[in-house]
C-alpha cells in the first residue's frame, strides 16, 4: 500500500543522554500533533534529523529505536550543523524571509555548499525509503532544494511541500546570490503551501520575475508539470488547548496563579528566543504604559516566558543579555514591596503550567516584528473556554489574517501597542465574549488535523489534474492516432494561427517573421491536393501577404476581416462601421503616454495595445486598468475585448475566426478539419467548428479545444509529421 513520506528538518522526538545511553521522547509539537495521525499508521514515515550529533557506533542502535515510532534519521555531523543550520537556514534564510536581512547579512560559499550538501543527504534517506505510489511532503525552509532534487530521480512522484515561515517580498528574496537555485528547488514539488495568501503573492511574483516559466493565476507550469502555489493557514490541536483547563492538574495550576495575582490583571507572552518576536519592543510598550499610566502600577503583571532557542547563537545570546537587562531595568524602576511589574521566565514549560497561563491571563500579547503563522495566539484563544479574555496581536504575524476580532497592532508602533493593552484591560466582559467566541469558533474549526486533510486532499486533485491534462497532450499515442485519421481522409483542412502558434513570441512584432523550417512546414503540407492550409490570424492583412501571399495557402488576416484565396487578391468584409476607433484610439493614446515600452497598432476593425516592451507587472495592471476602463464602452458600441499575451485588443464583434473558419468549412465537404491556436481569440475558432474537428490548444491554459501541445516547437513536430506521413506529390 502506497505510503506518506513526512519530511522536516528535525524529527518529532527528543533524545536524552544518559549513562552514554540514548533515550527516545516523541515531543508533541504543533506539527507532530497534526501529523501524527498521518504517520503513525498505514506504514506511513517521517524522515528527519534526530536533533543532535549520533556517535558513529551509536547509529544503529538509535535507528532502530527511531524505527518502532515510524521515524527514519538522517545523521548530520557537527560540520553539518554548524554550517547548513546554523549557517545557511538560520544566518541567511531565517533573517531574510522574516526582513532582517541587512548590509551586513554574509552570503558565505562554504555555507550554501552545506545547504547543498545536506539536502542530498535528506534526499539520499528518501530515496532508499521511496516505494512507486508514495506521496513525499516535505517541510520549511531547511529543505528548499530537497523537491527537485527528489524529481530528478522520480519524476512520477507526488510531491507537496509547505513554508512554515513567511516568504518575503520580491525585493527582498532577490538580495539571496542562489535565489534561483532555491526556487527551482522549491518547484520540485507539485503543491507548494504556504501560511497566507500574502506568502503566496510573493512567492509567485518572486518566480515570475527571477524564473523563465509561465504563471497563470496560482498555477505555474515548469516543463511537463503544473505546480499550484496557495495558502494552507496552519492550525493548532484545538481539542488538546481547550481539554487541558478542564484537567485537575491544570485547575489546581490555574487557582495557584490566581492567588499569587490576586489583585492583578496578568498580560501573558509566550515565545521563543528570537529577533522576530518583538520581546524588546513589548518590554518598552509596557514600559510606556508604566510612565504614562502610574494608576495601573501595582495593578497589572507582565508574565514574560521565554523559551531557550539558539542561544549558542551570537545575536541571540546578545538578544537575550539585552531582554535581562530590560526587565532588570523596569523592574528596579517600578516594583514596589509588593508587587513586580514583570515576572520573567527564560526557560520551557510543562503544557499544564502553559494552559493554566493560558486560561488565567487577561490577556494574551503577541507582538512578532513579522511570524509565519504564530501558534501561542491560537493556543490562547483555544484555551479561553468561558470566552473571555483579550488577545493583543501583531499584524506581522500569519495568525492576524484569521483571528481578525484581536486587537490587530502594528508591532512598530510602540504607542499603538501600549494603547491596545489599556483598551484590552478596560474592555467589558460583554465584547471580550464577543470577540474571543468568534475566534474560537475558528479555531476549532481551521484545527492541524483540517490544514493535514486540506493540503493532502489538494495535493491529490493537483495529481489528478496533471494526470487529465497528461492525456489531453497531444504526444505520441495521440499523435499517431491524429496521423492516421490524417491518412485515411482526403479533404482535409487545417486552420493555423499564426503568433504563440507556428511561431514564438518576441519582443518586436515584426521580429516575428516566418524561418527557413517553418516555411518548409508549410509548403510540404500545403503542396499535398488533397490539403487546404489556412493560416487565420489576428495580424494585418499586408503583413500577412508579405509573408505567405505567393504561397499555396488560404490567408485570413485581421481575425477575420481579411481574405485572401491563393492565387487571388484581398478582399475584406464590407459595411462595419469604424466610427468607434476614433474614440478609442484617444484612451488608448492616454496609456501609451503613461507606460513607456506598449504602443499602438490600427487595423481595419481593430485597435489593440501592446505592452511587451513594459516594465514587468506595469503593463499586466495598466493592461486590467484599461480592460475596466473599456467594459462597458465596449457593450455599447458592439465590440469585443481581447485580452491577449501582453496585448489588450477591441474589435467589432461581427469579426471573428469562429465565423470566418466556418465561412470556409461550409464552402466544401471536409473530411477532416483540424485547427491549432493559442491565445482567446482562437476559442472562438475552436467553438464554431464541427465536433468532429481536431482542436489543439497551444499552451496549457483553460481551453475548449480538445488536445493541447506545449508550444510552436510541439505545433511545428505534429505539422512535420502530417506533412511526411503523405508522400509529397
Ligand atoms: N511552547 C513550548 N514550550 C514552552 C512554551 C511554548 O513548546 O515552554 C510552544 C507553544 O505552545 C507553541 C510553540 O512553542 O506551540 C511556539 O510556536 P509559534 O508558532 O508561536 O512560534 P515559533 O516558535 O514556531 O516561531
Amino acid at each position: 500500500m502506497p505510503k506518506t513520506i513526512i519530511v522536516s528538518n528535525r524529527l518529532p522526538v527528543k533524545i536524552k543522554e544518559t549513562d552514554s545511553e540514548y533515550q527516545l521522547v516523541p515531543s508533541e509539537g504543533g506539527l507532530a500533533t497534526g501529523l501524527g495521525t498521518v504517520y503513525k499508521q498505514n506504514g506511513n514515515v517521517w524522515i528527519g534529523w534526530p536533533g543532535q550529533v549520533i556517535e558513529p557506533d551509536k547509529t544503529e542502535q538509535v535507528t532502530s529505536q527511531l524505527k518502532e515510532l515510524s521515524l527514519l534519521p538522517v545523521y548530520l555531523t557537527q560540520e553539518d550543523i554548524s554550517e547548513f543550520y546554523e549557517g545557511f537556514s538560520n544566518d541567511v534564510l531565517w533573517p531574510v524571509f522574516h526582513y532582517y536581512a541587512s548590509t551586513y547579512t554574509t552570503y558565505n560559499p562554504s555555507h550554501w555548499e552545506y545547504y547543498k550538501s545536506v539536502n542530498q543527504k535528506f534526499k539520499d534517506v528518501i530515496l532508499e525509503n521511496l516505494e512507486d505510489g508514495d506521496t513525499v511532503w516535505i517541510h520549511d525552509y531547511q529543505l528548499l532544494l530537497l523537491p527537485a532534487l527528489i524529481r530528478q530521480v522520480r519524476a512520477d512522484v507526488s510531491i507537496g511541500f509547505f513554508l512554515h515561515i513567511p516568504f518575503p517580498s520580491h525585493e527582498m528574496f532577490r538580495l539571496i546570490p542562489w535565489r534561483n537555485e532555491l526556487l527551482e528547488g522549491m518547484l520540485g514539488a507539485d503543491l507548494i503551501g504556504f501560511h497566507t495568501f500574502d506568502d503566496v503573492r510573493h512567492f509567485l511574483s518572486s518566480v515570475s520575475r527571477l524564473l523563465p516559466v509561465p504563471i497563470s493565476s496560482n498555477i505555474i507550469t515548469s516543463g511537463e508539470r503544473t505546480i499550484v502555489v496557495e495558502s494552507f493557514p496552519m492550525g493548532i490541536d484545538e481539542k488538546k488547548y481547550s481539554g487541558l483547563p478542564q484537567t485537575s492538574e491544570v485547575k489546581e495550576q490555574a487557582l495557584q496563579i490566581q492567588d499569587i495575582f490576586i489583585d492583578n490583571k496578568i498580560i501573558l507572552s509566550v515565545d521563543r528566543l528570537d529577533y522576530s518576536k518583538g520581546i524588546l519592543q513589548r518590554l518598552q510598550a509596557f514600559e510606556l504604559l508604566l510612565n504614562d499610566h502610574p494608576e495601573y502600577i501595582g495593578k497589572v503583571t507582565l508574565y514574560m516566558v521565554v523559551v531557550p532557542s539558539r542561544d549558542t547563537v551570537a545575536s541571540y545570546a546578545y538578544l537575550r543579555d539585552q531582554i535581562d537587562k530590560k526587565v532588570g531595568n523596569v523592574n528596579a524602576r517600578y516594583r514596589t514591596i509588593d508587587w513586580t511589574p514583570i515576572t520573567y521566565y527564560y526557560r520551557s514549560l510543562p503544557i499544564e503550567m502553559l494552559s493554566a497561563l493560558y486560561s488565567t491571563a487577561d490577556v494574551c500579547l503577541v507582538n512578532p516584528m513579522r511570524d509565519g503563522m504564530n501558534l501561542v495566539s491560537k493556543e490562547y484563544v483555544a484555551s479561553r473556554t468561558n470566552n473571555d479574555g483579550v488577545l493583543v496581536l501583531s499584524e506581522m504575524a500569519g495568525a492576524s489574517k484569521e483571528l481578525i476580532d484581536a486587537l490587530i497592532v502594528n508591532p512598530n508602533n510602540v504607542t499603538q501597542v501600549k494603547d491596545a493593552i489599556i483598551e484590552a484591560l478596560n474592555m467589558p466582559l460583554a465584547e471580550q465574549q464577543r470577540r474571543m467566541s468568534q475566534m474560537r469558533q475558528l479555531v476549532a474549526k481551521f484545527n492541524v488535523k483540517h490544514w493535514v486533510h486540506i493540503f493532502m486532499e489538494r495535493l491529490q486533485e493537483v495529481k489528478l489534474m496533471q494526470r487529465s491534462m497528461q492525456t489531453r497532450h497531444v504526444h505520441s499515442v495521440t499523435a499517431k492516432s491524429i496521423i492516421n485519421r490524417y491518412r485515411g481522409t482526403s479533404k482535409r483542412i487545417i486552420f493555423l494561427d499564426y503568433d504563440g502558434t507556428l511561431v514564438g513570441f518576441k519582443a518586436n512584432v515584426n521580429q516575428a517573421s516566418p524561418d527557413a523550417e517553418l516555411y518548409h512546414l508549410l509548403t510540404q503540407l500545403s503542396s499535398d491536393p488533397h490539403n487546404q492550409v489556412v493560416i487565420i490570424s489576428g495580424r494585418k492583412h499586408d503583413n500577412l501577404g508579405d509573408w505567405f501571399g505567393d504561397k499555396n495557402i488560404y490567408l485570413v488576416a485581421e481575425h477575420g476581416a481579411w481574405f485572401k484565396e491563393q492565387g487571388s487578391d484581398w478582399h475584406k468584409i464590407n459595411g462595419l462601421s469604424t466610427a468607434w476607433k476614433k474614440d478609442l484610439y484617444s484612451i488608448f493614446e492616454k496609456y501609451v503616454d503613461r507606460t513607456p515600452g506598449s504602443f499602438i497598432e490600427e487595423k481595419t476593425y481593430s485597435l489593440a495595445w501592446h505592452y511587451r516592451k513594459a516594465e514587468a507587472g506595469l503593463g499586466e495592471l495598466r493592461a486590467n486598468e484599461l480592460m475596466n476602463t473599456l467594459k462597458f464602452l465596449a457593450t455599447d458600441k458592439g465590440l469585443q475585448l481581447l485580452p491577449g499575451d501582453k496585448v489588450v485588443e477591441v474589435k467589432n464583434m461581427e469579426i471573428n475566426k469562429g465565423k470566418a473558419a466556418l465561412s470556409l468549412v461550409e464552402q466544401t465537404d471536409y473530411d477532416f478539419i483540424m485547427a491549432l491556436g493559442d491565445d482567446f481569440t482562437d476559442e472562438d475558432l475552436f467553438k464554431a467548428l464541427p465536433d468532429s474537428a481536431i482542436t489543439i490548444k497551444v499552451g496549457t491554459g483553460a481551453s475548449l479545444a480538445k488536445f493541447f501541445v506545449r508550444n510552436p516547437t510541439e505545433v511545428r513536430g505534429i505539422l512535420a509529421s502530417l506533412g511526411e506521413s503523405v508522400p509529397v506529390s
